[in-house]
């Protein structure tokens, strides 16, 4: 038995994006209603964590805190219990303007910790952005999923949780398949594995690969003991010919990984013991 079996595996439901639109794939949501309803789709079929974006009635992404303040009371209504995290991501916005919403004190938000290139352009992130968003979120108790696009961000992370920006054990999210960035490599991503574990005993981790990646990121990271991500906002196909026809339908392949691996699915419940945040009251 290796220790990666009979431990919980976290399953991360990343919904929207800013990137895929219903041309890519129908079944993207993008109205508050069609994102409760895909979420409660997923919550039901396994996933603990929703990784949410917001939109436009165009299509377009936005940072706007009033669709983020909707979005929540939404999903503390229909999804009691799951763990929401916003994402403080760059193609939304620029600035502050991107932790916005941090006010509203959702579970947890996505914390970018360097620069690195996108497909067409440079995701930048300036150390003083980096401290704000990591400002506000212990301002306002929101636990930050590090994305690390790249090993340095790693690095980073343990760095800015060694000196107290970061203040509990940082969650790292490897994130592998972004054109010009991390490819989907699995030497890198064991390295990725064998520096956390070493810089980050006992911290828990996840990844997500974007694209056709998808599967063999949720693969590794299963069979490796770490938690998985998937969702229509890094990947819109269910194989080379098919479209994903739901959130669910994705999070159901990863239910599937974790059954051949031998790793039970971690309830809402576990999933908060195990990333150190707030319990809170069962629905009645
Ligand atoms: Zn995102």
């Amino acid at each position: 038995m290796t220790d990666a079996q009979n431990k919980p595996c976290i399953i991360c439901v990343a919904i929207t994006g800013s990137l895929p639109t219903k041309a890519n794939n129908p079944a993207v949501p993008i109205s508050i209603e069609e994102q409760l309803e895909s979420t409660h789709e997923a919550f039901e079929a396994g996933a603990s964590i929703v990784h949410a974006h917001v939109r436009n009635p165009d299509q377009t992404p936005t940072s706007d805190p009033d669709k983020f303040a909707r979005l929540k009371e939404g999903l503390e209504k229909h999804c009691p219990g799951m763990i929401i995290q916003f994402s403080t991501g760059g193609r939304s916005g620029a600035g502050k303007a991107r932790g916005g919403m941090l006010p509203l004190a959702p579970d947890m938000a996505s914390l970018s910790v360097g620069s690195n290139n996108f497909p067409t352009r440079v995701y930048e992130n300036p150390p003083d952005l980096i401290d704000w968003l990591a400002g506000e979120m212990r301002t306002y108790g929101v636990k930050p999923e590090v994305e690390a696009f790249d090993l340095s961000h790693i690095f980073q992370a343990v760095a800015m949780w060694r000196d107290g920006r970061i203040p509990d054990t940082p969650y790292i999210q490897f994130v592998m398949g972004v054109k010009n960035a991390m490819p989907v490599d699995k030497p890198a991503f064991d390295f990725y594995v064998e520096t956390v574990r070493r810089l980050v005993p006992g911290g828990e981790w996840c990844a997500a690969g974007i694209g056709a990646g998808q599967l063999t990121v949720n693969e590794w990271s299963v069979a490796a003991g770490g938690h998985a991500r998937t969702g229509l906002e890094d990947n819109v196909r269910l194989d080379r010919d098919t479209l994903a026809p739901s959130n669910a339908a994705l999070v159901g392949r990863v239910v599937e990984i974790c059954e051949r691996n031998e790793r039970p699915v971690a309830t809402w419940q576990q999933a908060r013991r195990m990333l150190g945040l707030r319990e809170v009251a069962q629905a009645a």
